[in-house]
């Protein structure tokens, strides 16, 4: 199985670990297999790492506590969606702990008169670049609001509006989307007096 959304940043495609389809909602980290994989294929490692049982709770972590935070910062109001961390304190402390994990630094940069955020070069090491994940993780969460929920019927996934009038994280989800809506008001239509 491939990751959900390949073109979101790294901290919105660790949150969309957690997908649904019509069975339901799914967990694509599971094992320290899954993990590396993840690594791999969002350019943190160039070799799958040797990821450990500690490395994966480490990532769940701050998958689950970059979810609490995005629901906070978006209003979610999906049920589905909701993280099984929710203590908000918690979830920042854990982003904390994960930044700061790595031997590597997220520094500063100013480049053509904007500021941000520099992320360590990729690692080797699973703590490490996870620690790069939770780095970009504070950017995006402290950032201008771009992140967004899908409200698509059933989706639990997180996306970044790279213009202003996207409203779902994917084709396929603007699709049923409509598909329910058009279905909604027929509905509505035929039952009416
Ligand atoms: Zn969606």
């Amino acid at each position: 199985m491939d990751f959900v959304l390949p073109s979101e940043p790294r901290p919105v495609r660790l949150m969309n670990t957690v997908w649904a389809d019509r069975g339901g909602v799914h967990d694509a980290l599971t094992t320290p297999a899954d993990l590396a994989r993840w690594l791999t294929a969002t350019g943190l490692t160039a070799a799958e790492p040797p990821a450990t049982a500690a490395d994966l709770r480490t990532a769940v972590t701050l998958r689950d506590a970059l979810r609490r935070l995005a629901a906070l910062t978006t209003d979610d109001s999906r049920a589905a969606a909701r993280s099984a961390l929710q203590d908000a304190e918690a979830a920042v402390h854990a982003v904390n702990e994960a930044a700061v994990a790595g031997p590597g630094r997220a520094t500063l940069q100013l480049l053509d008169g904007k500021l941000s955020l520099r992320a360590p070069e990729p690692a080797a090491d699973p703590g490490a670049a996870l620690a790069v994940v939770a780095a970009e993780g504070i950017d995006l969460l402290t950032g201008s609001g771009v992140l967004n929920a899908c409200y698509a019927p059933g989706c639990v996934l997180y996306f970044v509006r790279d213009h202003p009038r996207r409203e779902w994280c994917s084709t396929a989800c603007g699709n049923r989307a409509r598909a329910a809506r058009h279905y909604q008001r027929h509905r509505t239509t035929r039952t009416a007096p």
